[in-house]
């Protein structure tokens, strides 16, 4: 099958086109600045690359429109019509406690994804304007498909999801823990056992996505049993400017000492925070890796908070799972910092945590990277939400 993968932002949309058969990637790109100046990327293996500023794209149905004449364009295209696709798989944040699997959508999917934008603001309303241009452009019988963030951990048992609040926030406001970078998890896990050549249903991983949002999952079973995010995706590690967990009170003491209002406050510890806040040199990790090398202590001070972070949390799940198997690492972080995933393992070997200095010398490879005699096995494992949801997609378009 041809699914068609689509992450809308508020004003961007990344789109691409795979073959679920073969898994290739047919054609991907970018749409930017959508209701401004519209620039539009377009790449495919072999074709001409697009990169065009100045497209006219007012809304999210321009940007769709833009990606199907660039796929069907007799010059670099890859399919002659626009029949050829089989089916759309969007991404979606946040499916609240209303869907723990992927679903294909109908009305009543719609009304159920607007109920949940209380919960992300944010991202929902552009992942639902992209749904509705898609639906405006390709006509009703392309089936749509949505896959979401939050869909794998909804498996996480109530001691990990309730947060220590009067119960009535949860029952009423739906407060609680719902966790991201589901999809990412659910395929790196799935690959994981692919490569240890065991059932997933035997095995206890801890897969941690380090990117520049992070998120590290304790997946018992093949079933999310715990996960860092929490409400928002602004819980759990130190990431690149967001702060990660935080004793709550503080929140109150810089609000009166700095006159900043909630929204001011948030923006601190989303925007401003993380190892970016720490060093003051930069949120990306080679910027950091580089100041810390040329002496440069606040960036080394960030490099290690974040390490700390990771191995506090494998160490909480391995404890949470009663042991671990395997320890993923995936996502920018995760796929290319042979240090940082150095300095996590280490001193992890009192629980059978044993690396191969030679093996971890790797960059965005599948590879085993811990010791033969390692009794955990630690994997670097690229991620592919997009394979993921054209995956769902498909198997729900059928
Ligand atoms: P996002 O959360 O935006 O999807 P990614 O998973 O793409 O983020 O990760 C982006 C981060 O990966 C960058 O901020 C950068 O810090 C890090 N990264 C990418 N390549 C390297 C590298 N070679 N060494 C260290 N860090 C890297």
């Amino acid at each position: 099958m041809k699914v068609l993968v689509i992450n809308a932002g508020s004003s961007s949309l990344k789109y691409q086109l795979l073959d679920t058969n073969t898994q290739e990637v047919l054609a991907k790109g970018l749409c930017e600045r959508i209701g401004i100046d519209g620039k539009f990327t377009y790449k495919a293996p072999g074709k001409p690359t697009v990169d065009a500023a100045d497209v006219s794209m007012p809304t999210h149905a321009e940007a769709i429109q833009a990606v199907l004449t660039a796929l069907v364009n007799p010059n670099g295209g890859v399919i002659a019509s626009m029949k050829e696709i089989d089916a759309v798989g969007h991404r979606v944040v946040h499916g609240g406690e209303t869907f723990a699997c992927s679903v294909k959508i109908d009305d009543k999917v719609m009304a159920a994804l607007e109920e949940n934008v209380p919960l992300a603001p944010l991202h929902n309303p552009a992942n639902i304007t992209g749904i509705k241009a898609c639906i405006a452009v390709m006509g009703p019988d392309v089936p749509q498909v949505g896959v979401f963030d939050t869909a794998f951990h909804q498996t996480m048992p109530p001691v990990a999801y309730t947060y220590a609040l009067p119960y009535e926030y949860y029952e009423q406001d739906k407060v609680r823990r719902y966790g991201f970078h589901g999809t990412s998890h659910r395929y790196v896990t799935q690959r994981a056992a692919d490569m240890l050549g065991k059932p997933i249903e035997s095995l206890k991983l801890i897969s941690c996505h380090l990117g520049n949002g992070s998120s590290i999952a304790a997946v018992c079973g093949g079933k999310s049993v715990d996960t860092s995010m929490g409400f928002t995706p602004l819980a759990g590690l130190p990431m690149g400017t967001r702060s990660g967990d935080i004793d709550a009170g503080v929140m109150e003491y810089l609000m009166n000492k700095h006159g900043m209002d909630i929204k001011e406050m948030l923006n601190v510890l989303n925007k401003k925070s993380g190892v970016q806040g720490v060093s003051g040199v930069s949120s990306d990790f080679r910027d950091l890796c580089s100041a810390r090398d040329a002496g440069n202590k606040r960036a080394e001070l960030a490099l290690d908070m974040f390490s700390y972070g990771v191995k506090k949390y494998i160490g909480a799940y391995a404890a949470a799972m009663g042991g671990v198997d395997a320890i993923i690492f995936t996502a920018g972080v995760g796929e290319n910092d042979a240090q940082q995933r150095m300095d996590i393992a280490s001193g992890l070997e009192f629980m059978g945590v044993k690396m191969d200095a030679d093996a971890n010398n790797i960059r965005g490879k599948e590879a085993i990277i811990s010791a033969i005699d390692s009794k955990v096995k630690v994997l670097l494992i690229p991620t592919n939400e997009e394979l993921m949801i054209a995956l769902d997609t498909a198997e729900l378009a059928k």
